[in-house]
């Protein structure tokens, strides 16, 4: 089986466990984020992590284009699939936490504090869904 193959296998294994069915997922596979960000423009906001990074491309949250970098296949491939799966699933959550912290009346550099915060608390649900759902 080749690395792509493998990718969309693991891709449609956990869409199916996360329910994420109804949801459009692209997947690219990308040299780097920099690169991906030159040439794609910043659409909508992104989930950026070591490995990945995930766009969110229609306004009612149904698609999402995931860009995988090369670097992930030399890691834990089927970790980072979840991983961009299950801010998928989060990303109503991060959209409203986003707004709440963009309306406050507070200062820029708090805002960010608390998103980070955000960010973090995110990340150990993530890590968990990665535990509960790999077999
Ligand atoms: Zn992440």
């Amino acid at each position: 089986m080749s690395k792509r193959e493998k990718l969309y296998k693991l891709v449609a294994k956990y869409k199916k466990k996360l329910k994420l069915t109804d949801i459009a997922i692209n997947i690219v596979i990308a040299e780097d984020k920099v690169q991906q960000f030159r040439k794609r423009g910043r659409k909508r906001k992104a989930v950026s992590d070591c490995y990945a990074e995930v766009i969110e491309e229609s306004i009612d949250g149904k698609e999402f284009t995931i860009f995988i970098f090369k670097s992930a296949f030399e890691e834990d491939l089927e970790d980072t699939v979840i991983h961009e799966l299950s801010h998928i699933l989060l990303h109503p959550m991060r959209n409203a936490a986003e707004n709440l912290i963009t309306n406050m009346d507070i200062s820029d550099k708090k805002k960010k504090k608390l998103f980070d915060k955000f960010d973090d608390q995110e990340h150990k649900v993530v890590n968990n869904i990665i535990k509960m759902v790999r077999k």
